[in-house]
């Protein structure tokens, strides 16, 4: 679908249940992930009113086929340059991206820091369920987003953001929280979930984007901007560490203390920068695992830790008993971390 219209929105496709099969009539039966072209996705939504009402064109591109769950750098790379690509193109107005909702919150936390300075909306979507699911969701999810892309064009507002189940989300809050329901994600906010959510946040006010309240972070995460130039093999490597009760001392550590001493033969690329540790609570993890940390720390791996704990965390990063006062703290849910520490880490290369 592509037009004569002075402004296009582009939409990019990455694959997920949005793009998914189901295997036989009865959903029950599980599907596949990632089988339908983004074209495809584009014509089942049937935005073409939408588009004619706004006067907007629509072309899509396919930049993966993959289910989420495999998400990886080569394939994160290859989106941003599609989308530095789409955002430098004056004919393009707006960028919408369909995704897995596995890994879709990272990809836009990714996305929100490495174009934080882009001028147009990219907005993120996905499904719950198969595009071949009589009760599909997914065409639902991708009106709105082309439909708040377009309008937060239209109202010269930029940012990136995920609409899913009719309802906007920041993409530094947003979590996964249910693998089945059509509202499967949810935003953390202060110190609840919106359960209530503000009214300028569905899709259908007809409202521009909304505006999202400033997150406290203890940690001022330096920024990259997306380097087209820099392979990914470059990218420095982060790992994430869960701590949870009746740990084993040093079974993990002591493996990463192996890579990063060289002791494994790993090529140099591949050794460690950065280790997120999701901890418990505020902020705390078992001790049994301090002088492999220490370790880690004393070869130079930057250590950050964060909490498991879904929310209540800025409260938490006020008071003054969370980290140990050499350890770095981040009320960013770890995953998030894991990238920002990723994007610092190459700032300062
Ligand atoms: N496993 C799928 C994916 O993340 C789940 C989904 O899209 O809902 O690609």
């Amino acid at each position: 679908m592509s037009s004569s219209f002075s402004k296009n929105v582009v939409v990019l496709g990455t694959g997920g249940t949005i793009a998914g099969l189901n295997v036989g009539e009865n959903p029950s039966l599980g599907y596949d992930a990632a089988q339908v072209a983004v074209g495809e996705i584009a014509q089942q939504a049937q935005v073409g009113e939408l588009l004619k009402s706004l006067h907007w064109g629509l072309k899509s591109e396919q930049v993966a086929q993959i289910d989420s769950k495999d998400m990886d750098r080569d394939v994160w790379s290859a989106l941003c340059k599609r989308c530095l690509f789409h955002l430098n193109d004056p004919q393009v107005g707006a960028l919408v991206i369909t995704h897995g909702t596995d890994t879709l919150a990272e990809t836009a936390y990714l996305l929100s820091r490495l174009f934080a300075k882009a001028t147009k909306p990219v907005v993120i979507t996905g499904a719950m369920r198969a595009h071949n699911d009589p009760l599909a969701d997914g065409p639902h999810n991708f009106r709105d987003a082309v439909d708040l892309a377009i309008r937060a064009a239209s109202a010269q507002t930029s940012g990136v953001w995920v609409v899913f189940d009719g309802v906007v989300h920041d993409p530094l809050r947003i979590q996964k929280f249910s693998a089945q329901s059509l509202n499967a994600f949810h935003s953390f906010e202060g110190d609840v979930f919106k359960a209530q959510i503000a009214p300028a946040r569905i899709v259908k006010s007809g409202l521009p984007a909304p505006r999202f309240e400033p997150f406290h972070d203890p940690m001022a995460w330096a920024s990259w901007t997306f380097d087209a130039s820099i392979g990914v093999h470059t990218w420095p490597q982060v790992e994430l560490l869960t701590c949870h009760a009746d740990m084993t001392n040093g079974y993990f550590l002591d493996h990463l203390i192996d890579v990063k001493t060289n002791k494994n033969q790993l090529d140099s690329d591949k050794s460690l920068s950065g280790l997120i540790i999701s901890g418990l609570g505020s902020g705390t993890w078992p001790k049994v695992l301090e002088p492999g940390l220490w370790r880690l720390m004393a070869l130079g791996v930057r250590v950050v830790l964060c909490s498991q704990v879904p929310w209540g965390q800025e409260r938490a990063a006020k008071g003054s008993m969370l980290a140990h006062e050499h350890f770095h703290f981040s009320t960013l849910e770890p995953r998030k971390a894991r990238i920002a520490l990723m994007l610092e880490l190459l700032a300062n290369a």
